[in-house]
């Protein structure tokens, strides 16, 4: 199991995963690396290696989606609520256990 990061990118990254090799090209923004030599991970090996972390990216990417629809409006729609909300579950549901018993 590698230790992975989350790393803010300001620019978009087009190198190889750090776990599998394959191609990847990662948008601008907040984006899992790997913790030793630094380089981008696709989602798929996130997933199967930090599930949490990917997750709580997913998290963010949603609320981030949601602050820009909602920025100049009173009522958010229901859509983006729906998807924020279903982002929080994922993310409750894959923290590792030893977080679980925090909450
Ligand atoms: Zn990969």
């Amino acid at each position: 199991m590698q230790l992975m990061t989350i790393q803010h990118g300001d620019q978009p990254c087009n190198e190889p995963c750090g776990v599998c090799g394959e191609a990847l090209l990662q948008a601008a923004g907040p984006g899992l690396f790997t913790a030793e030599t630094n380089q981008p991970v696709c989602r798929s090996c996130g997933r199967a290696e930090a599930p949490h972390l990917v997750a709580l990216l997913d998290l963010a990417r949603a609320a981030e989606r949601v602050g820009k629809v909602c920025r100049h409006i009173l009522v958010p729609p229901m859509g983006a609520l729906l998807d924020l909300a279903r982002a929080a579950e994922d993310y409750s549901t894959s923290r590792p256990k030893s977080l679980q018993h925090a909450a």
